[in-house]
């Protein structure tokens, strides 16, 4: 079985699973930025999720 050497990190409402928009004036072509106070227009919370599970 391969390993990844990158783990999948995503940002995603953790109420509806949509993806978080990265914050296009603090990201730059090599490192996409996340504001970690930015909520979801559903109302939910954006969450770090890494293959799947959810972080913090
Ligand atoms: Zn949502």
């Amino acid at each position: 079985m391969a390993k990844r050497q990158k783990p999948d990190i995503e940002f995603k409402c953790e109420k509806c699973g949509s993806p978080q928009p990265k914050n296009d004036e603090k990201s730059d072509n090599n490192f996409d930025v996340f504001d970690c106070n930015q909520t979801c227009e559903c109302g939910g919370k954006f969450c770090m999720y890494i293959d799947g599970y959810k972080i913090g």
